[in-house]
This record gives structure tokens, C-alpha cells and sequence, in this order.
């Protein structure tokens, strides 16, 4: 199981720093020189010399050292459109760098990484990826945008433009701050593509388990296909529709919006604190696995 204090120590100890420099008003997160500079000044004898955009074929972004481990590169693919994306990108490289670097010389990074790596590779991915979050997003300043308001896709799009971050990674770290059972889910074509539980949720075991399974939209779902004549992105329905153990009292709050250039459907699914805690089921995926994943944290498919 992957440590998950050490890549939110050392994003913290950065995030300090640029608090005690900047203040607080500093976001979006300048990553890229950032990763130049924190570098130069703390690893002096091998800094990241360079960040730079390039067409990377099949990758995200890439950490690679050279010959002489004296100097580092970090490359993000500049097809990417989205802005949000490439910072996450460069910060999740700017993690390989401070957490793994004295683990390997080259770091080629992408979506199917996290699918087809094995243990180890997936389990410094997640690393990098909360280290990414947790620098992009420091979670005091999080709060401060979110507490007290009523959670909409709205204030997502805030908080992603404020971060630079996309809305699902803004959602996701939302869902961790979350004061109740919520659960994001990426949909296309009445499919998932992935989802993501808080704690609150994964114990009372409404997650997905997308990583294994196939998995079809239910067609009571807003993001179904089924209901987009409805023309509404929010109501409240029966828990049961989404999780078939909940109680048939247990409320849902469902939300939905389009995300990635409308690639995709972001799902947000809100519920009250279950009634139980944990209870037996028999899915194919075991629980260890899915909290293991929860703990290892910031496993951001999209980004
Ligand atoms: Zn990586």
C-alpha cells in the first residue's frame, strides 16, 4: 500500500512556501516555473532544466533525465487542449520528480498507464497524482471556496477556474471535503469510464467498480442517453436506482454536466450517511482493493 502522507507532506511544505512568498491569493498554481525554479534552488546539482510542451504519441506527459542524471526534462503533450490538463500533467511530473526520481531515470506517463501498469507502476502514478492535487489545490484554500455553499456544478467550475484545474479534478478533490456520501462518475455512451467514491461512500459500499467490469448506466440515470429529453441536470431520486443494497428510503441527489469539450458526462451523486457501515457484498472486486485505490488517493484518470 502506497504511503499516501509523504506526496501530501512534501506539496504542503511547497504550498507554505508559496503561501509565505505569494500569499494567499496565488492560483492558479504557475507549475511550470515553479518546477524549474523549486528545482534549481533545492536539487541544485540535478534541477529540471526544462518544461516544455511536444507531440508525445500516446503519452500525457514524460519525466526523463539525462545520461548524467545532472539534469532533468519534463514534456506534456501539446495536443492537448485543455489548460487544466496540462498543468495537472506537468504537476504530476513535478511529482515523479521530488517523490521518485532516485527510483528510475525516465517516466512516461499516460491514461493507460494506470490501466494496464502493474502494482508498483500504478501505485507511484496515484503517488504523483495526489501530490499533483494537493499542490494544484491545497486543501485550506479548497475549503474556504466551498464551505457553506450548496455543492452545484457551478461552484465545481469555480473552483476549477481558480485552480486551473478540469472540473472532474476539481470534483474529485471536492468529493474528499465532502460532508457526506458522494460519488463522481465519468459517463459516454450510457457507459462509465470511470467513478470515484469518498470514504463516507466506499464504507458503506456504493462505489463502482469500473476498473474491472463494464459497466452501463442505469437508465433511470440523468446522464442516460434515455433521459436527456428531460432537460434537467439535478433532482433527487431513489438511492436504489444507482446502489441496489441501499435502503428503499435512502435518498439521491443527482447531478450532471458535460466535461472534457463535451467528450464526456460528469455524474455527481450526493447521498445522507448510510444506516450501516460496510456490509457484506459480492462483487467481483474486493474491498481491500477498492480502499487500497481509495488510500493510495488523487487517481485522476482524467486530467
Ligand atoms: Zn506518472
Amino acid at each position: 500500500m502506497t504511503d499516501a502522507k509523504k506526496p501530501m507532506a512534501e506539496a504542503n511544505r511547497i504550498s507554505s512556501m508559496l503561501n509565505a512568498v505569494l500569499g494567499a491569493e496565488r492560483f492558479p498554481v504557475k507549475v511550470d516555473d515553479l518546477a524549474l525554479e523549486y528545482s534549481r534552488q533545492c536539487f541544485a546539482d540535478s534541477p529540471i532544466d526544462k518544461v516544455q510542451g511536444e507531440d508525445l504519441d500516446g503519452f500525457d506527459g514524460l519525466l526523463k533525465a539525462n545520461k548524467t542524471r545532472s539534469k532533468w526534462l519534463i514534456l506534456y503533450n501539446s495536443a492537448t487542449h485543455s489548460e487544466g490538463r496540462k498543468r495537472f500533467t506537468i504537476a504530476h511530473e513535478f511529482g515523479h520528480y521530488i517523490l521518485h526520481r532516485h527510483q528510475q531515470d525516465l517516466f512516461e506517463c499516460g491514461d493507460g498507464d494506470i490501466e494496464t501498469g502493474d502494482n508498483n507502476e500504478r501505485d507511484i502514478e496515484a503517488e504523483s497524482d495526489l501530490f499533483a492535487s494537493t499542490l494544484l489545490m491545497p486543501l485550506d484554500d479548497f475549503r474556504r471556496q466551498v464551505d457553506g455553499q450548496q455543492i452545484s456544478f457551478d461552484l465545481l467550475g469555480h473552483c476549477a477556474d481558480r485552480y486551473g484545474v478540469s472540473l472532474a479534478a476539481a470534483a474529485l478533490r471536492w468529493i474528499e471535503v465532502a460532508p457526506k456520501r458522494a460519488v463522481l462518475v465519468a459517463s459516454r455512451d450510457d457507459h462509465m469510464l470511470w467513478a470515484k467514491s469518498n470514504m463516507a461512500a466506499l464504507k458503506s459500499g456504493a462505489y463502482f467498480a469500473t476498473r474491472r467490469n463494464t459497466i452501463e448506466l442505469s437508465r433511470d440515470a440523468l446522464a442516460h442517453s434515455y433521459s436527456a429529453v428531460d432537460m434537467v441536470d439535478n433532482r433527487t431520486g431513489r438511492a436504489q436506482s444507482w446502489f441496489s443494497r441501499e435502503p428503499s428510503g435512502m435518498p439521491i441527489t443527482e447531478m450532471t454536466r458535460a466535461a472534457g469539450q463535451y467528450d464526456y458526462t460528469l455524474t455527481l451523486l450526493l447521498m445522507p450517511d448510510a444506516e450501516w457501515q460496510r456490509p457484506q457484498h459480492d462483487d467481483e472486486e474486493t474491498e481491500e482493493d477498492t480502499f487500497d485505490r481509495f488510500v493510495r488517493n488523487g487517481q485522476y484518470p482524467v486530467r
